[in-house]
């Protein structure tokens, strides 16, 4: 089974936005074990999307088309497709209704522009929308398709995954059932996980299946995915499973989650387990480890707040720390001490660190320190060398705090 991919918009062209839309379907399709076999880039013109779409036709047995199904003049997909079926489009009632439905949901008039997104040429079925109002379309041409999705990443990739990749594994012949789980990681670099995986990972190349991937995500840490294909479920869950514990073994507690879960997540599971709550005390950071747990459902049953110390004259007044450096040990102790206090907490979290530009009380930019107050035992501190810019140093402080405090939770 070989598939194309076509991406429509002027704005791709212009550099205006990037095609992670296409790299994504290609990542995708190989994973399913679909040949990813060329992929276009077109501007908004029913000419050229026609030309491009007849093109890829020629060598592939499968296209599918992202963008381009908006309601306006400029959203020509389901057009090319019906001059390339040479069919009508038709406008199909239920696929209307569903559109005017949804408007009426939101408590706003629908325009009648958005009717065109009921319109499928003649012999398509539609693919159902679950989260924008433009439905899919899957067409048959001879004995070839196309697929076209909307162009908005999520509802392309609810789509793609409910029935466009199904469809293409059902068309090539293929009745295995793929899996696969994300293992989420954080502290170890890519060589050194490469490293500690070689092994397994030369197993896996010689087994075929499930196949490894490091995804790498900046602030979120590194994942690991593997994705395994079966008869059944049943069987690629088990396949994986035996793998991850392999893989499991050698990362050992870098891993914090697995598929959806965040470090935060994970943290705030833990504490919940335990039944602590949590306060916090942050300078360097300025509230962004309360914002990312509050962005956490639930969150509220666990944390108690956040004192945002960031004048020394906060920190000295309000959470009791010693007249002196306060980016230090033991300034970091005495945060998680007063947060936990002040807060009535069960555990106290600080964060006490240089930004930068400019070094401060002699310690150089990056410097992070960490304080960590636990129920029954000696509060401590642990100091971090940040790398990056302001930026970059704030966000990987988050994680790495969240991280050590779900390291002494466990
Ligand atoms: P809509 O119904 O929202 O108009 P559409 O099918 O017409 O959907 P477009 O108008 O082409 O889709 O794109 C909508 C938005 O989706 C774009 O503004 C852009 O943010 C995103 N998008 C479109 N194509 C891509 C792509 N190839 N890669 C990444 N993002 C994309
Ligand atoms: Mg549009």
């Amino acid at each position: 089974m070989r598939c194309a991919v076509v991406a429509v918009g002027t704005e791709l062209l212009l550099g205006q936005i990037v095609d992670t839309n296409s790299s994504w379907m290609g990542e995708q399709l190989a994973a399913n074990g679909i040949d990813s076999l060329i992929q276009y880039k077109v501007g908004d013109n029913q000419k050229r999307i026609v030309d491009v779409l007849r093109a890829a036709l020629r060598d592939a047995d499968a296209v599918i088309m992202c963008g381009g199904l908006g309601p306006t003049h400029d959203d020509l997909t389901r057009e090319a497709i019906a001059e390339v079926m040479g069919v009508p489009l038709e406008m199909h009632d239920d696929l209307a209704d569903v559109i005017r439905q949804i408007f009426e949901s939101r408590g706003r008039r629908m325009p009648d522009n958005n009717l065109q997104q009921a319109m499928v040429p003649r012999g398509a079925e539609p693919i159902r929308q679950t989260r924008g109002t433009a439905p899919g379309l899957v067409c048959p041409v001879g004995d070839k398709v196309v697929y076209a999705v909307p162009g908005v990443p999520h509802e392309m990739h609810d789509m793609v995954e409910r029935v466009i990749l199904p469809d293409l594994r059902r068309r090539g012949g293929d009745t295995s059932v793929i899996v696969s789980r994300v293992i989420r990681t954080w502290g170890e670099s890519e060589s050194g996980l490469n490293e500690r995986l070689d092994g397994v990972i030369a197993e896996l190349e010689s087994a075929g299946n499930p196949t490894l991937a490091f995804l790498a995500s900046g602030w979120e840490g590194l994942k690991v995915r593997l994705t395994a294909k079966g008869p059944t479920a049943d069987a690629a869950r088990t396949l994986i499973a035996t793998w991850q514990a392999k893989v499991e073994e050698h990362v050992g507690d870098f891993v914090f989650g697995y598929d959806t879960d965040t470090m935060e997540s994970v943290v705030l599971d833990r504490l919940r387990h335990r039944g602590w709550s949590l306060g916090l005390a942050e300078s360097v950071t300025g509230g962004l480890v309360s914002g990312r747990l509050t962005a956490i459902p639930g969150a509220s049953e666990t944390l108690r707040g956040s004192i945002v110390s960031y004048a020394s004259d906060v920190k000295f007044e309000v959470l009791g720390v010693p007249e002196g450096p306060v980016v230090s040990e033991r300034a970091a102790i005495a945060m998680a001490d007063g947060a936990r206090r002040v807060l009535g907490a069960d555990v106290g979290l600080s964060l006490t660190g240089v930004a930068g530009p400019a070094e401060q009380d002699g310690q150089p930019v990056g410097t992070l320190w960490v304080g960590i107050a636990l129920p029954g035992a000696t509060t401590t501190a642990t100091v971090f060398r940040m790398p990056g810019q302001r930026d970059q140093m704030r966000q990987m402080s988050v994680i790495s705090a969240l991280d050590l405090l779900r390291r002494r939770l466990s």
